[in-house]
């Protein structure tokens, strides 16, 4: 699989406590009236070509189901609210070796705040949920009109529904044709415009981001917990942590299928400002797209390697937490106090930092 995560925008210090310049969030009343929703179908095919996320295991299916109607939300804890942004007969999921809190292979200090899905130059772009275009063009990141800007041609959109009383944006960037406007409302499924290669990239591909902030600001959230799964398959969450009970960054993880030839090779989440888990899981690992099943985790601790079986139920999250070589639970009960794992995990309730698409 070509590389085609995006190049490191190296983030300026200067940026780092500045707001994007966001635009004006307040409706335009003559815009919006002369707005009509564009109907696109977003969904060609119900079935779609299988390929593994990573390159070592042989196809055993040439074939993916479809997904889930969005919004999924099977327990009170669940949030898939996002179709995905990629037409079902292109590959629609997430580049396995850049996923959300994956370091950039030189810099790991330089942290991905989204995922990024490796679909053709030209290919549409759809909007994963109802809402209003807040942002198009380039100066995402926070200098407008600014071409150099890492995400390229961008379009932000606010949605129409939030979450825990916190604004819902979700971002694609890297496009190469922008075909809706600022404060226009999209459905689920108007074409926003093109994949592309704007910004800093290594070849066309789209960076998707899910934000969820209090003011308008952003911060981000880990999209594989978000984005509706294919139906029959289910999402991995994790929480590994030292003895010491503090989440390990960048740490190996090693998932095998016990019912497949699949293997995924993982880190846990870098530490980073930019980086947020959930408000339920705490994660700082999370694998989506697994088929039912059952799994072998294995966590390399010290001189041991911590292997565990986990059993992957239909359209559910399977949440585990490991504690060192002290403590593994695959039925946790995710109470610690959400005040310790920001202040280990991420900078807290700040909603106003850098990106890295
Ligand atoms: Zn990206």
């Amino acid at each position: 699989m070509a590389a085609v995560e995006a190049v490191d925008p190296t983030p300026s210090p200067t940026l780092e406590d500045t707001p994007v310049n966001f635009p004006d969030m307040t409706p335009t009343p003559n815009l919006m009236a002369a707005v009509t929703p564009i109907p696109v179908s977003g969904n060609g095919s119900d079935l779609l070509r299988f390929v593994f996320p990573t390159p070592a295991p042989k196809p055993i299916s040439a074939w993916r189901p479809p997904l889930y109607e969005a919004p999924w939300a099977p327990t009170r804890f669940d949030h898939f609210f996002f179709t995905r942004p990629i037409s079902a007969d292109e590959i629609n999921w997430p580049l396995p070796n850049y996923r959300y809190g994956a370091p950039w292979p030189d810099l790991p200090d330089v942290i991905h705040t989204g995922i990024d899905i490796e679909a053709p130059e030209g290919a549409p772009i759809y909007a994963a949920a109802p809402g209003k275009v807040i942002w198009t063009g380039y100066g995402l990141q926070g200098l407008q009109e600014n071409q150099n800007d890492p995400y390229g041609m961008a379009v932000l959109i606010q949605h129409d529904f939030g979450y825990e009383g916190r604004r819902l944006q979700t971002v694609y960037a890297h496009m190469s044709e922008i075909s809706v406007i600022y404060g226009q409302w999209v459905d689920t499924s108007t074409q926003l415009g093109l994949v592309g290669n704007t910004g800093f990239t290594t070849g066309p591909h789209l960076h998707f981001e899910v934000r969820l902030s209090e003011n308008g600001w952003y911060t981000t959230r880990n999209p594989e917990l978000w984005l509706a799964p294919p139906e029959g398959w289910g999402v991995m969450v994790g929480q590994i942590m030292g003895n010491d009970a503090l989440p390990i960054p960048l740490h190996p993880i090693t998932v095998v299928s016990l019912e497949a030839d699949q293997k995924w090779n993982m880190l846990t989440y870098g530490g980073s400002p930019s980086i947020k888990a959930d408000r339920y899981y705490y994660e700082n690992f999370v694998l989506s797209d697994l088929p039912a099943g059952k799994y072998l985790v294995e966590i390399p601790y010290g001189d041991k390697l911590i292997e565990k079986e986990i059993e992957i139920f239909p359209g559910r999250v399977s949440y585990f937490s490991m504690q060192g070589d002290r403590k593994f639970d695959i039925n946790p009960s995710p109470k610690i106090p959400a005040s310790f794992w920001e202040s280990v995990l991420s900078n807290g309730t700040g909603d106003v930092e850098t990106n890295t698409p």
